[in-house]
């Protein structure tokens, strides 16, 4: 008898049996439905076996094969194979995780729709009143022609709302449908300059099989433009190209950008804020190949892409590309590994290269392509300064000097922007009597005052609460906020520069539409002065913006994670980036009590190499990745010493081989989130295959033991973890 081995989506960590009977084509790959219990659940076939562990008279028959998505290939299988060994998280759970939801689900695919929609010449906006109609309109002239999948909003409510829009805009004639068609039609933005040239001729000149790329170019080098390039010679040869960015969802020009250098080429956009519909069909177009070009965020890595012949990996410092929850897989290394398996190139693009990839650069791992100017012409790398806090007064939070600098800004019809990372008005609330801070409840944090709507948040489980009246511990009502994030900024500026349109962009005020709209809002001029987190510091354009002020950055140079100066550097480095994009010079002012710090001079001289150089002998002298490699268990529980206890016993269950050194419990600095309260430990080897090799055997027998020692304790396994909070 043939047997199926089915991932499906239930939460036990292993593979189920099915029979195949003779009339049914089941292979590996196959999607199919089988009966589990009294339901009926859609599961992927993993492999095929003669025989089974399970009686043969408790094997149920396999359903019947869906033939509504191409059968998952080979090569992705492999992949699932190397995640799941990887990353320590049993084959199924990876299967099933990779897959979007109505995939591995019984609701029946959407069919693949070739309609297109476009404006029709001469349809103008204008005439119409500001509203849905317009908006549709707009989107369609700027970026069009789309489907409706890109078209439309995430949400479905808004969908079905926007639908009836389209319908009444199509009969008023203004837009009208088109079939899609495939071409491998190109339309560069710029000519290329000559570093870009030598850069693009540096990556084609290796050919098309696999090898590694660094590209390091300075903020606005012009690495979009050879990503076009490079993309335009993928298609030309019939293949795919992936580009995963950290985050989509935020950047619509980004993608608004590469559909119009690739006019007639379909685009698949994936990532985890997509309307389900819109979701599965991108991946489907992707997966039947049918896509030339897959564009999204980490999770589109996992998508299978049966002609893949290019990934690029643009900002791929990003944290956001390590997933953090359930497979946590790192979506660059993913990447890497999908370029081998294609035996394509894979370019990771950055103006602040992740040390580890840096590592590898320098060891000749990876292939280093330098791009050490601007591309646009006459734009300069903007000057960095860092204001002395302990000389100079800031009156509210503000240093004269910088205020000064956005009074000249405002007087030349310049835009600023100040970076604090912070949201919120105030991050503690505290009675100036008895000491009291407002906490959260259900973590060790502390409640941060938003002044907007008067309201205390937790920023690590979302609790809220009302302002208190009075200090509920002596019932002092004078109570202070301390510190500052961005409302309070914004409030301090908008009492010094009254007249100036201010605009503040952090994650309270940023839904997805509104902060594009928000967005090209800032670039068409219409704001003065900027006040945003590190959500306005990625990848935009805005050609006005020639003042830069940061905020509060000093709390980074005295962190205990030693990833701290690494983060902080890239950051800097991002929003230093946003100023004088253009022809006249951009100025950065840092303010801070440590003017002198190496890293704010590695920063005025953009020195990315020299401060890379560093942290790397820093690291190599104390131990620390990239020189060793790590895994960390995590264990939470409602008291921490049942936590700590299962680490203990956990550290017992495997002995660990030479090399690969275990390391004692330690509760989280946070160490109560949400209730529960949490511990880890840290395993760490300076070489990759004992590590894996104990990491396998460890999580055969924690899966084993938990289930009965450890039930109130919630646990997993992070292979080359990045957050310690
Ligand atoms: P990066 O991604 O490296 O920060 P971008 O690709 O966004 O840089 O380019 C930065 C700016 O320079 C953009 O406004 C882009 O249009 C412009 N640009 C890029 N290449 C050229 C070129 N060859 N000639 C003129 N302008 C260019
Ligand atoms: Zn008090
Ligand atoms: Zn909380």
């Amino acid at each position: 008898m043939k047997i199926a081995r089915i991932a499906l989506d239930v939460p036990l960590p292993r593979l189920f049996d099915y029979a195949c009977p003779p009339e049914l084509d089941v292979a590996t790959g196959s999607r199919v439905i089988v009966p589990f219990g009294k339901r009926r659940l859609v599961g992927v076939v993993v492999e095929m076996s003669d025989q089974s562990e399970v009686d043969a008279g408790r094997i149920k028959p396999v359903e019947c094969v869906l033939a509504d998505a191409p059968p998952l290939p080979p090569d992705w299988l492999d992949l699932m194979r190397f995640l799941s060994g990887y990353y320590q998280r049993p084959l199924g759970e990876t299967v099933i995780a990779a897959l979007p939801p109505r995939i591995r689900s019984l609701k029946p695919l959407p069919r693949a729709d070739r309609t297109l929609w476009r404006a029709t010449p001469g349809a103008d906006p204008l005439k119409l009143r500001a509203g849905r109609r317009r908006r549709l309109l707009e989107t369609l002239i700027a970026r069009g022609p789309l489907d409706e999948d890109a078209l439309l909003d995430a949400d479905a409510a808004a969908r079905s709302a926007e639908r009836t829009a389209l319908r009444a805009l199509a009969a008023a004639g203004a837009i009208e449908t088109t079939q899609a068609v495939s071409g491998t039609g190109f339309e560069p933005g710029h000519a290329l300059t000559e570093t870009q040239g030598v850069a693009l001729a540096r990556i084609l000149r290796d050919g098309t099989g696999f090898g590694t790329f660094l590209l390091h170019g300075v903020t606005g080098s012009g690495k979009t433009e050879i990503y076009f390039h490079l993309v335009a010679d993928a298609l030309a040869r019939g293949r795919q190209a992936l580009v995963l960015v950290p985050e989509i969802g935020l950047t619509p020009q980004l993608e608004a950008r590469f559909r119009g250098a690739f006019p007639d080429t379909v685009v698949s956009v994936l990532h985890s804020g997509l309307e389900e519909t819109a979701r599965t069909s991108g991946w489907l177009r992707a997966a039947s190949g049918e896509a030339g070009l897959v564009l999204g965020t980490r999770l589109a890595v996992l998508a299978p892409l049966p002609r893949l012949g290019l990934v690029i990996v643009d900002e791929e410092h990003d944290s956001s590309f390590k997933q953090q929850e359930g497979l946590r897989y790192s979506g660059r290394d993913a990447a890497v590994f999908r370029a081998r398996q294609a035996d394509a190139p894979v370019v990771l693009g950055t103006a602040t290269p992740s040390l580890e990839s840096y590592a590898n650069a320098l060891a000749g791992r990876y292939a280093l392509v330098e791009l050490p100017e601007r591309a646009s012409p006459g734009a300069q790398l903007p000057v960095v300064r860092a204001l002395d806090l302990r000389n100079e007064p800031a009156e509210h939070g503000l240093a004269a000097t910088l205020v000064n600098a956005i009074e000249a800004r405002l007087a030349r019809g310049e835009q600023s922007l100040v970076f604090i990372n912070r949201r919120g008005y105030a991050p503690v609330l505290a009675c100036g009597a008895c000491g009291w801070t407002a906490g959260c409840t259900r973590c060790s944090a502390r409640l941060v005052f938003h002044a907007t709507d008067r309201r205390l948040r937790c920023h690590h489980c979302g609790l809220e609460a009302p302002l208190p009246r009075a200090c509920p511990s002596c019932g002092n009502v004078d109570l202070s906020p301390m510190g500052r994030g961005t409302q309070r900024v914004e409030e301090a500026l908008a009492g010094r520069f009254p007249a100036a349109r201010l605009v503040r962009i952090d994650r309270d005020t940023a839904r997805r539409k509104s902060l594009s709209d928000t967005l090209e809002e800032i670039r068409s001029g219409g704001a003065d002065i900027l006040v945003g987190t590190q959500l306005i510091a990625k990848g935009h354009d805005f050609p006005k913006l020639t003042l830069v002020g940061v905020l509060n950055a000093d709390s980074a140079l005295v962190s205990t994670d030693y990833r701290a100066g690494e983060r902080l550097f890239a950051t800097l480095m991002q929003v230093a980036g946003r100023a004088g994009r253009r022809e006249t010079r951009g100025e950065v002012l840092i303010q801070t009590r440590y003017p002198g710090h190496p890293l704010y001079a590695a920063l005025a001289r953009h020195d990315y190499a020299g401060f890379a150089k560093t942290q790397l002998a820093e690291r190599e002298a104390a131990g620390f990745p990239p020189f060793l490699f790590e895994a960390a268990l995590r264990a939470e529980s409602r008291e921490l010493a049942e936590a700590m206890a299962f680490l203990r016993a956990a550290a017992q269950l495997v002995e660990a081989p030479d090399g690969v050194r275990v390391y004692d419990p330690v509760p989280h600095v946070i160490v109560r989130r949400a209730n529960m309260e949490r511990a880890q430990l840290l395993v760490q080897s300076a070489a990759r295959p004992p590590l894996q090799g104990f990491l396998r055997a460890w999580s055969e027998a924690l899966f084993e033991y938990a289930p009965l020692h450890a039930r109130n304790v919630r646990w997993h396994l992070d292979v080359d973890p990045i957050e310690f909070d």
